[in-house]
């Protein structure tokens, strides 16, 4: 199978000349399988997957994308994906269902206008408990029949999830609004068949909602692929995943001077990605999720500081790289 990173900045963009080399978009992969002609797989929903569109000459994408989780570095690419919002295409999206209840709206009162200090009381607006759904309760629109995605009853929760990122009035379409076919399904920890490999998701640590670390399984290889883990909370389920995989694709935000912030995000320093791979017995090492103020020569220096005692390949993982397994 061929991996192809569309984009592998991690928290937002990273535009400027100083990023050019490494790359400027978010968490975004393809899996092309031994004989298809294009990708079928694709983890991630970053800005990187409008580098997908170009690498398929904006035709129709047919496969499925599988999400890690929900933070807007691993969706915002979805509403511009131009091979996904067209007639032609055909898309199972797969996100992790949430245990948790949605957490508590706000209402501000930011002291304007009367000398206070400027502060926010929070107070929870009847926000009424999940029912029968991890999903919460639904934000999205019915969908409309005649257009537009699939109405199909059991992906309207998922569908829901997805649109409180990217429906009005914090973007102008719900989920519903891309054109083509497409279908949201919750996913649960385990295997599932996606895009013709077989792929295992898997709870690992992070911060601010579900997190899944993806395994893949295909033409008698194996990849992982963890862009957003904290090892430091938990390297057991990680390694587990990754244990013997050809490729290890982890997060490679932080360094170790950068300690406190990492843990206080979910992150991992290169150093805990060396020793994820260590744990894990894997073949080689890319690291992915650089930091987005970093440039080239930092990402350079901070690889060569923290990985530079691995006794197996390590390689800083750029926008259009193309690895063949
Ligand atoms: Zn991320
Ligand atoms: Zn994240």
């Amino acid at each position: 199978m061929r991996i192809t990173l569309h984009g592998v900045r991690g928290s937002m963009p990273a535009p400027g000349r100083e990023y050019l080399r490494v790359g400027g978009h978010t968490s975004c992969v393809s899996v092309t399988l031994t004989g298809e002609a294009s990708p079928t797989l694709v983890l991630d929903a970053g800005t990187g997957l409008t580098h997908l569109s170009r690498t398929l000459g904006h035709r129709p994408f047919h496969g499925e994308i599988v999400l890690t989780h929900l933070h807007w570095d691993h969706v915002q690419g979805l509403p511009f994906f131009r091979s996904g919002d067209t007639a032609d295409a055909d898309v199972v999206l797969h996100l992790p269902a949430q245990d948790a209840p949605p957490p508590p709206r706000y209402e501000c009162d930011d002291g304007v206008g009367r000398g206070a200090p400027r502060q926010h009381t929070a107070v929870a607006v009847d926000v009424p408990a999940p029912t029968g759904t991890t999903a919460g309760p639904p934000i999205v629109a019915p969908f409309p029949s005649g257009g537009g995605a699939e109405p199909e009853k059991s992906g309207s929760a998922a569908a829901a999830l997805l649109g409180r990122a990217m429906s009005p009035p914090h973007f102008p379409i719900g989920p519903e609004g891309l054109a083509g076919r497409w279908r949201f399904r919750m996913a649960e920890a385990g295997w599932l068949e996606a895009g013709g490999a077989r792929v295992l998701l898997t709870d690992i640590p992070h911060k601010g909602g579900r997190t899944f670390g993806i395994r893949v399984e295909a033409d008698g290889a194996s990849f992982a692929y963890l862009p957003d883990h904290d090892p430091s909370a938990d390297p057991a389920p990680g390694a587990t995943l990754a244990h013997g995989v050809d490729v290890l694709l982890h997060d490679a935000q932080f360094a170790e001077s950068e300690r406190a912030i990492a843990v206080a995000y979910g992150h991992s320093t290169v150093a805990d990605a060396v020793a994820l791979a260590i744990r894990a017995d894997v073949g080689r090492l890319v690291l992915i999720h650089h930091a987005p103020t970093r440039t080239d020569d930092a990402v350079d220096a901070l690889a060569a500081r923290e990985a530079a005692d691995a006794e197996f390949p390590v390689t800083i993982g750029r926008e259009r790289d193309v690895i063949d397994l």
